[in-house]
């Protein structure tokens, strides 16, 4: 069996493919959140009850929805739709659009106008719990995504109903499209303002399986649970890595020759299990 690194490598190769293809797409933060998709979606959720859609299923929402790439290149590997469709990421004729919408199967919400998806996790969690069901509601926002004021009204809320059947993961990779995270508008202790405002909050490396599983599976009662993942914009290419420009920067011939062997060569560094 191939380990949960080793098909996050996979995966961004395919993210590395669409971007080249598309002229377009937000590489870096792809990059940084893939080790946390594979996690929820290799080990963590019931993807078959979510195929089937069923009432009780587990909701992920992608906050970050500019990184849709990521999302796309699991979801195909899941079985959610053919493989061959990545292929037509970004065309004008396709669902798979730049920012993920519910014409695409798995997708539960439109997202990507930053500062919402937590808001919608919220609701979510609020109606699962009325309604009796077990799902529990996963959403992945991005650390420069905390500027936005709309996190923290859902935050207060999450705290205040003491959601217990939320979680909420931000890709901390210090990095936004303007700059490093803490010259922008410091974030740190990210963590501690979580529990502030009433949460479980966990700090856990973003590119370690295990570590992610455990947190992700980490539950508080009476309190929605904050996973802070640590990572690396641009995670699996020196020339990208911590790298601010290549949020949004699309790689040329050669760039794109580099990007693929050094993911390449991480993949074959990382252990078979
Ligand atoms: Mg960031």
């Amino acid at each position: 069996m191939e380990t949960l690194e080793h098909i996050a490598f996979d995966r961004r190769l395919d993210v590395l493919d669409m971007v080249y293809r598309a002229r377009t797409g937000h590489i870096g933060g792809s990059m940084s959140c893939m080790d946390i998709l594979c996690a929820l979606y290799y080990r963590v959720m019931d993807t078959e009850k979510i195929k089937r859609g069923e009432a009780d299923r587990d909701r992920f929402l992608l906050s970050k929805g500019h990184c849709a790439e990521a999302l796309y290149a699991v979801l195909a590997d899941r079985g959610f739709f053919p493989r061959e469709r990545l292929l037509s990421y970004a065309r004008f004729d396709t669902a798979l659009a730049e920012h993920p919408t519910r014409k695409i199967p798995g997708v539960e919400a439109a997202t990507g106008a930053l500062g919402h998806g937590l808001s919608l996790a919220v609701g979510m969690a609020a109606a699962a719990r009325r309604d009796g069901s077990p799902a529990h509601i996963y959403v992945l926002m991005g650390d420069g995504e905390q500027d936005e004021g709309s996190v923290w009204e859902a935050a207060m809320a999450a705290g205040k109903y003491g959601l217990e059947n939320l979680t909420a993961i931000v890709d901390r990779n210090r990095l936004q499209i303007s700059g490093n995270t803490e010259q922008v508008m410091p974030l740190s202790p990210l963590a501690a303002r979580y529990r502030d405002f009433g949460w479980e909050a966990v700090e856990c490396s973003g590119h370690n399986s295990e570590e992610l599983v455990r947190a992700l599976r980490l539950r508080s009662p009476q309190k929605p649970v904050a996973v802070i993942a640590n990572t690396v914009k641009g995670y699996g290419s020196e020339l990208m890595e911590n790298k601010a420009e290549w949020h949004h920067l699309v790689p040329d011939e050669e760039q794109y020759a580099c990007i693929r062997a050094q993911l390449e060569q991480r993949r074959g560094a990382v252990s078979r299990g």
